[in-house]
């Protein structure tokens, strides 16, 4: 039987241009390009490996405000079925409680799904909650930092190899599952126009509000949020001395970095 792949993918500032206001601690999102996180593209490949080997769809799901349409066009362009967004004001100012808790009630009500994949973590907020929560929501198993999954049709089970520090790790997991992705793991392919013309011409895109999905509002959104973020303390800037020495003779170069790193206490001889 082919799989039926979800996988989630969220809208995120290109925080390698994004500034913190020092006052609040909260992201400058003005301004801002936003893209997909871009390990839930290495984990939208992962889904569109399995997809080309063992046949089946991909379903993209996102919770998020309207312009993370942007976000499922870009991987409805790579190759992914279908696009759905989970959208409300009732979902605002969410953790990642709320946030996993609307994410499953989307699951659910797509329904027929065989496998969930997620990325390794967001680069704007990096708790790597979300694909355990959405787990534990489910009742599924959970394995993260998969790099390789196979797919056994007969028995409707997945191998997943995980990778620890020194050494990997082989599950064996039956279906439905959910399976967090190593960052970098794979290369994301790139955009077809052809595919990204489906996603502007075709009706595969929904959105879908608290109305269209069996959610408990005080789960959602700042009210179903138990946790806040008190504090957010800075680590002091290390002054840099930037100190250049041209040499050329590498003798006389190493004796004077010697010579440096002694002056400022770093060495001893
Ligand atoms: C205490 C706290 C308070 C917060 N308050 C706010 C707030 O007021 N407003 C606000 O906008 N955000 C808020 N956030 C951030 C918000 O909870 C997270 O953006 C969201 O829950 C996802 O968590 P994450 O980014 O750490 O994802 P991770 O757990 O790091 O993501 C793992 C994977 O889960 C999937 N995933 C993550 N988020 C989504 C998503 N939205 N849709 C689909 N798939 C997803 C992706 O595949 C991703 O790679 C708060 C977070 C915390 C911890």
């Amino acid at each position: 039987m082919p799989l039926k792949i979800i996988v989630g993918i969220k809208w995120v500032p290109n925080t390698t241009s994004v500034n913190i206001d020092p006052k609040t601690g909260t992201l400058i999102r003005e301004g801002i390009p936003s893209v997909v996180n871009p390990h839930d593209l290495t984990a939208v490949e992962m889904a569109l490996k399995l997809k080309d080997r063992y046949g089946g769809t991909v379903t993209a799901i996102s919770m998020a405000p309207p312009s993370a349409l942007a976000g499922l066009e870009h991987v409805i362009g790579m190759g992914v079925d279908r696009g759905i967004l989970a959208s409300d004001r009732a979902f605002a100012g969410a953790d990642t409680l709320a946030t996993s808790y609307v994410l499953s009630k989307v699951i659910e009500k797509i329904g027929e799904y065989d496998l969930i994949i997620m990325g390794h973590e967001t680069i704007d907020s990096s708790t790597a909650h979300i694909g355990a929560q959405v787990a534990s929501w489910l009742r599924l198993p959970y394995v993260y930092y998969a790099v390789d999954i196979e797919y056994n049709e007969q028995d409707r089970s997945i191998i997943v190899r995980r990778m620890l520090e020194n050494a990997y790790e082989t599950y064996k997991v039956y279906l439905p599952a959910v399976v967090s992705i190593a960052m970098h793991t794979y290369e994301p392919r790139r955009v077809k126009v052809s595919n990204k013309l489906r996603a502007k011409t075709e009706d595969v895109i929904q959105v879908w509000t608290s109305k269209d999905l069996d959610i408990d509002i005080n789960c959602a959104g700042l009210r179903g949020s138990p946790t806040v973020v008190s504090a957010i303390d800075f680590v002091p800037k290390v002054p840099r001395k930037n100190l250049v020495f041209k040499e050329r003779d590498p003798k006389k170069a190493a004796k004077w970095l010697i010579d440096q790193l002694i002056q400022e206490g770093l060495l001893e001889l």
